[in-house]
């Protein structure tokens, strides 16, 4: 049988692109054919060191080509790639890579001293190979050979193990196929419209499903280039921009925000971006704004790790006219909104995201129970809550669960961040439900001030009286330095319960 999968996809763009760009990292460029033969002698020396067919191999790194090239010479192999989030802790990790059962560890210098620390300790029981990229990982591609691969892979097997964030719960690995990859990676060519010219600043990590799903593997199957971007910097991120000609990106709410904040913002030459992905976490109203005053709509993209990741796309031509919604389904995409006996939710009506497609996962790794859960007659329910318009138009609200109950009505804490975000003193805030006497639950807003801000907690909460729903308004704030956040940008709400989710004791009171 021939390769189906992911792993051929390198060989196949050098058929057909041989010199062009695939990769920038730090100024160095790696051509299709460079990627190709870079690929093929690492599948070789992996294969050499034991890897086989559904083994499992990790990669613990920033974007970097390393990471590329052992995912795509993982998956010629059939074996399968699981990436790390460089953010998590050593035990975490641990974790991870056990749960995994992974043989094999493609890490970067800046983790040596901790994988090493983790096997001694004997935390890493299943890690038979460690590799560090950088000087060993350069001698073993140049020991290694370009001899064809023959490996069958089909079309089903299981390409990547990716674990979600981890913002309700402790990560679960979603099993996405090649054919999963695929598909998504076809939704994204007939939304987002990418060129065969594309240049793809890809700053967020890849070890997210959005970075690898949404930008790096659609770009490939056209053949664009990416500029792999170790970690995100916003005055950085401008540079690049003029610098590379950069057509297409990918940001999470808070990277956007942090670039509306550069002092060179208004002064950057953006004209060459074409598309600006924005998604994995509500898009607060003031920035869909703060971009449209540069002449930029945002293409919101709504998916989750266990679709790969795309589920619903504004794309260009509707951009600007639906700002704030998710858009519709991806081509090969089928999205209901449902109400809790999962009949259809009425036009306006809340209720909760069901996705089914050729991109969603085959399960959770080692989790019968939650896979089981998580699907209603082959539909994949998200957990969170969006209504629909006359058009057909998805506004996502957030999750079910971050939702408050108070006095019977239902507050979505997104709705009032964004409100909250509108207030010039206000620079992050999150919104989580504490318990109430009277009404059960009240929202209770957390938020970081800028700055030299001069306007009290009363003040700011007395800016929301007119814009929202009375028994929207947060009953009372707290101020602190930072918010926390998981290792994607978004919000940690747990921690935040736990931290500030006590009864409140009086309106407003400073943390
Ligand atoms: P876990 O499943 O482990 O709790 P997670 O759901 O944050 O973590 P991801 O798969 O990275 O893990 O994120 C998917 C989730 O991100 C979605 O279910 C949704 O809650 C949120 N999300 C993604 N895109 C958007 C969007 N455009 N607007 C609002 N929320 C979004
Ligand atoms: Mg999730």
């Amino acid at each position: 049988m021939r390769n189906e999968g992911l792993g051929s996809w390198p060989a196949r763009r050098a058929r057909k692109t041989p010199h062009r760009t695939a990769l920038t990292h730090e100024g160095q460029a790696l051509t299709y054919a460079g990627l190709h033969s870079r690929t093929l002698r690492l599948a070789h020396a992996l294969r050499a060191r034991g890897v086989r067919r559904g083994d499992r191999v990790a990669h613990l790194g920033p974007n970097h080509p390393a990471f590329l090239e052992t995912f795509f010479a993982t998956g010629a192999l059939g074996a399968v790639f699981v990436p790390l989030n460089t953010r998590l802790s050593g035990p975490e990790i641990a974790y991870q890579l056990a749960d995994a059962g992974a043989c094999t560890l493609v890490h970067s210098p800046a983790h040596t001293a901790l994988v090493a620390g983790l096997r001694q300790a004997g935390q890493a029981p299943s890690l038979g190979c460690v590799i560090e990229v950088g000087a060993e990982y350069e001698e073993l591609l140049d020991g290694s050979t370009e001899e064809p691969l023959d490996e069958a892979v089909a079309a089903d097997d299981v390409c990547l193990l990716m674990y979600t964030s981890g913002t309700t719960g402790r990560p679960k690995g979603a099993m996405l196929t090649h054919a999963n990859l695929t598909w998504n990676a076809v939704n994204v060519l007939v939304d987002a419209d990418l060129t065969a010219d594309a240049v793809a600043l890809v700053c967020a990590p890849l070890f997210h499903a959005a970075a690898l799903g949404m930008l790096a593997l659609p770009v490939f199957l056209k053949g664009g280039t990416c500029v792999l971007v170790e970690s995100f910097d916003p005055a950085q991120t401008l540079d690049l921009v003029e610098e590379h000609g950069v057509s297409v990106t990918f940001g999470v709410p808070t990277m956007y925000e942090r670039l509306a904040r550069e002092p060179r913002w208004d002064a950057a030459d953006l004209s060459s971006l074409r598309i600006l992905m924005c998604g994995g976490a509500p898009v607060p109203t003031p920035l869909i704004e703060a971009y449209a005053r540069r002449g930029l709509a945002f293409q919101q993209g709504y998916g989750m790790t266990e679709a790969s990741p795309g589920a619903l796309y504004l794309d260009a031509e509707h951009a600007a006219r639906k700002a704030g919604t998710a858009g519709v389904p991806h081509f090969f995409t089928d999205v209901r909104v449902v109400r809790p006996d999962l009949s259809p939710a009425a036009v306006g009506e809340t209720g909760e995201v069901l996705v089914r497609g050729p991109h969603v996962m085959a399960g959770y790794w080692q989790l019968p129970n939650e896979t089981a859960a998580a699907f209603a007659d082959g539909w994949f329910r998200t957990g969170d809550a969006a209504r629909v318009d006359a058009d057909g138009f998805v506004t996502i609200a957030d999750r079910l669960k971050d939702m408050i109950i108070s006095g019977g009505e239902n507050v979505y804490p997104a709705e009032v961040e964004s409100a909250l975000l509108a207030h010039p003193d206000v620079l992050e805030c999150a919104v989580i439900g504490v318990p109430d006497a009277r009404w059960g639950e009240v929202p209770r807003a957390v938020a970081v001030l800028r700055e030299g801000a001069t306007a009290t907690p009363e003040e700011v909460l007395g800016s929301l009286a007119g814009r929202l729903a009375k028994y929207k308004i947060p009953a009372s704030l707290v101020c602190v330095r930072e918010l926390p956040r998981t290792a994607s940008g978004k919000l940690h709400k747990p921690s935040l319960r736990r931290e500030h989710g006590g009864a409140p004791t009086d309106r407003t009171d400073r943390g």
